[in-house]
Formats: C-alpha cells, sequence, structure tokens
C-alpha cells in the first residue's frame, strides 16, 4: 500500500515507521521544516528505543521518505493518516485548529477521480470524523473520499512494540471501500481488528485512556488509606490485580500521571460529556485525586526537612515515563517547579530528557546535569520522580557516599525499602510503611 501520514512526531513517524517495515511505502510529512531536515539528514528528533534502526533499514530500502509537502503525501499515497496534535485548551476541551487546517490543506490537494482514505489517527473528541468529512467536501466538492477514523494506542517507551504487536486495531467507518484499503494496511500485523462506526472509534480512545487514568487514581486513592493506617499499597495492589477481571497493570502508586495524553485526553472527555449534557463527573474526581497525589508527597517532604528554602534537593527523572525523552505534562517537571518556587536548590537528572528539558526552559530554577551521581552531590534529599531502570539499578552505597544526608523520597516506590533502609537511607515512598 502507499500511504502518507500528516504530522511527523511521537505518532506520525513510529507509524510511518511500522508500516514501511510490514511493506509498505510511506510518506512522512511535516511543515515543521527543521524536523524534515533532520529526517532527511538521518537524524531522529525524538527518542523512542528501537525506532532509529527501523527508520533507518527503511529509507534504505526505499520504503521510507519525508517531505514537508502535504501534496506530495496525498498524491502519491491512497489513503492519507492524519497525526498532528490535538492539544488541550484552557478550559479542558480540544483544541481542533490543527486537524481543521490538515482537513482544508487535503481538500486543496485531492484530484477529481482519484480515491482516497483520510484516516484519523489523532486523539479527538467523538463527531470530529463527521466536521473532517464537512470540512473536506466544503473546499473540494469534488473529491472522492472517505474519512475513517482508528485511533492510536501506542505508548511511549515502547512504541515500536507496541504498533508492531498491538492488542487490537480499532478501525471506525462505515464504508467498504474504505475498510478494504485499511485491511490490507493492517492484515501484515495479525492483530485482531474491531470494526465500528466512526463515532464509536472517536469515544473508544477518550474512553479507554480515561479508563486508565481511573485506574491509577484508584490506587493512589488507596495509598493515600494505605499511609493513614499503616498498610503496604504494594500488596494490596498485587491482592486486587491478582483477580483477572480486574488485572495488576495500571494499579502502580506514584506521583501520579502525567504526560501528553492522559491529563488532556480526561480533561477533553469531561468537556466533551459536558457539551452532550451527561456530564461525567466521576472523571473529575479523577483529576482531583491525581493533583493530590503530588501535593501529598510535597506535604511529606515538608514534614521531614521542615523548611524547602536552600535545601539541596536532587531529582532524578524529568521526562513523564520512562524510556522516553518526552517531558509535555511531566508530573516531574511540576515537582521541580513546585520546589524551585519554595526556593529549595534543585539539581536534576534525567538519561533521556534533559535536552527537550532545556530546549523548552521547562524548569528554569533547577540545574540540570549530566549523570544520577552528579545530581545527588552534597544533597540533602534525593527525590525519585521517573522510574528509569538506571535508577532502580544504581549504587546505593555511591549514592549515600555523595549525598549530605541519606534520605530519600521516592515518589514511583522504585526502591526496596528494606535495601534502601539497610544502606542507612530515611526512606519514604508512597503508600509503604
Ligand atoms: P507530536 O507533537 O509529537 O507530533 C505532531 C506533529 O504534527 C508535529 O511534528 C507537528 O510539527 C506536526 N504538524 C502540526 N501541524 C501540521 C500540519 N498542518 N501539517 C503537517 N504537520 C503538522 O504529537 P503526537 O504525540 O504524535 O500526537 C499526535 C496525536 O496523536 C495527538 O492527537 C495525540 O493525542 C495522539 N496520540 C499520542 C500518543 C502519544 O503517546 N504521544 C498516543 C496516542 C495518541
Amino acid at each position: 500500500m502507499d500511504i502518507s501520514i500528516i504530522g511527523s512526531g511521537y505518532v506520525g513517524l513510529v507509524s510511518g515507521a511500522c508500516f514501511a517495515e510490514v511493506g509498505h511505502n510511506v510518506i512522512c510529512v511535516d511543515n515543521d521544516q527543521r524536523k524534515i531536515d533532520m529526517l532527511q539528514a538521518g537524524k531522529i528528533p525524538i527518542y523512542e528505543p528501537g525506532l532509529e534502526e527501523i527508520v533507518t533499514r527503511n529509507v534504505a530500502s526505499g520504503r521510507l521518505r519525508f517531505t514537508s509537502s502535504i501534496e506530495d503525501g496525498v498524491d502519491n499515497s491512497q489513503v492519507v493518516f492524519i497525526a498532528v496534535p490535538t492539544p488541550p485548551q484552557p478550559d479542558g476541551s480540544v483544541d481542533l485548529s490543527f486537524i481543521e487546517r490538515v482537513a482544508r490543506e487535503i481538500a486543496s490537494v485531492l484530484k477529481p477521480g482519484a480515491y482516497r482514505v483520510v484516516v484519523d489517527k489523532s486523539t479527538v473528541p467523538v463527531k470530529t470524523g463527521e466536521k473532517v468529512t464537512e470540512t473536506i467536501r466544503r473546499y473540494n466538492k469534488e473529491a472522492d473520499f472517505d474519512v475513517v477514523s482508528n485511533p492510536e494506542f501506542l505508548r511511549e517507551g515502547c512504541a515500536v512494540p507496541d504498533l508492531m504487536n498491538p492488542d487490537r486495531i480499532v478501525i471506525g467507518t462505515n464504508s467498504d471501500r474504505a475498510m478494504a484499503l485499511m485491511h490490507k494496511i493492517y492484515d501484515p500485523f495479525n492483530a485482531p481488528v474491531l470494526v465500528t462506526d466512526v463515532n464509536s472509534a472517536e469515544l473508544i480512545k477518550h474512553a479507554a485512556n480515561s479508563f486508565l487514568a481511573l485506574k491509577i487514581s484508584y490506587i493512589n486513592a488507596v495509598s493515600a488509606i494505605c499511609e493513614a493506617s499503616g498498610a503496604d499499597v504494594e500488596k494490596v495492589a498485587s491482592g486486587i490485580g491478582m483477580d483477572k477481571r480486574i488485572g495488576r497493570n495500571f494499579l502502580n502508586a506514584g506521583l501520579g500521571y502525567g504526560g501528553s495524553c492522559f491529563p488532556k485526553d480526561i480533561a477533553a472527555f469531561i468537556a466533551i460529556s459536558d457539551e452532550l449534557g451527561v456530564p461525567f463527573t466521576l472523571l473529575k474526581e479523577v483529576q482531583r485525586i491525581n493533583a493530590a497525589q503530588r501535593d501529598r508527597f510535597l506535604k511529606k517532604m515538608r514534614e521531614t526537612l521542615w523548611v524547602l528554602r536552600d535545601k539541596k534537593i536532587a531529582v532524578w527523572g524529568i521526562s513523564f515515563k520512562p524510556d522516553t525523552d518526552d517531558v509535555r505534562s511531566s508530573v516531574a517537571v511540576d515537582l521541580i517547579n513546585d520546589l524551585t518556587s519554595e526556593k529549595a536548590v534543585v539539581t536534576c537528572y534525567d538519561p533521556k530528557g534533559a535536552e527537550k528539558a532545556k530546549e523548552f526552559n521547562l524548569v528554569p530554577n533547577a540545574k540540570i546535569v549530566d549523570s544520577a551521581l552528579e545530581a545527588v552531590e552534597g544533597a540533602e534529599a534525593l527525590v525519585i520522580a521517573t522510574e528509569w531502570k538506571e535508577f532502580a539499578n544504581i549504587d546505593l552505597k555511591e549514592v549515600k557516599a555523595r549525598m549530605h544526608t541519606p534520605l530519600i523520597f521516592d515518589g514511583r516506590n522504585l526502591l526496596d525499602p528494606d535495601a534502601a533502609r539497610k544502606q542507612g537511607f530515611v526512606y519514604h515512598s508512597v503508600g509503604r510503611p
């Protein structure tokens, strides 16, 4: 199949590379010329394990190329994916201007008689497909096209394996012609395919992310009860999670969810439900618990350190989760800024997220250093804000030797409390004695 993807970010680039990997011809389009220049020069603008190898291999085989021209993409492909941002507006509703603009741009280059399937892969509110169809039709009366919803469920940090072996592929369309082409694209992946109408497919994505966030907030609320009662949230989560109806995934207590998807998608789902006149108030509680989790953690830090002003605090982790350089809406970033706003002297480190944090000046009052050990030099406390494996495997003896005071606040329950205490650390985590 000949495929183009408009938007070559985390979703577009990884999807494009994986489509090429299974044998399709892919053109990745982006209007950020700097990104296209990098990609054409063989540089990958994001960090995602395994991505560089498959991009390099498929560019070399001629199945993957990059352009800043939507016309080039649309002319030379039967199926055009949209993978542009859908950021939140201040009231939580989705800013759909990127999608609307791409719909107009596609309309302007569609040629009469050349059937195209336009597939929305961005996360969008239910009924967006209808709007995209109306928009293309308004700007191009002759065009022969169908609009399909195909939400993406990849997780950053394991996006390549997620795309190559998805749990399910959701395809929302009422058109047999579009469906036949979508099957050709996805057949090589040998994954379960769920076919729905466009509205249901769009809703599945928001409902799925909201449910996962709800699971996180649920266990975080339980962690507060554990702290108040002396129970251990890890054991409670194991006991709950062994029930097949519930499952252990997403029952990890910590600082709460962040990142470019969950906070915005939950806010969007709340806004959509309000707009439809069926307010989803449960999700407001999910948001409240998530915010309270960081507040409780900070309170614990204040209780131990008394005054944060002038305290030297090391923070491990800036990215919103491990194995990614993505620092958008990262709880680690928020926490670092909370600490510096109380005038703590923060030194932080992240294996992959440092560059993006510097580029966007996300932690303006903290110092970013090049190693985990450098960060703890002379520190009066260490905070673990992102659960990178590197931190779990570190030599705690060495960490203690470098710190001023052996005190750890583990916001991700990454370390074994006994091992940390055996090394002489005063150790606090979330929901564990
Ligand atoms: P991103 O910001 O990494 O990438 C979007 C890209 O689109 C950028 O490179 C940008 O330059 C480009 N772009 C914007 N307007 C354009 C235009 N008019 N023409 C061409 N290119 C344009 O975003 P992302 O993380 O890949 O997310 C894209 C969508 O996928 C969002 O709706 C997001 O919610 C959804 N999604 C993201 C993830 C994730 O983990 N990142 C997972 C599932 C779904």
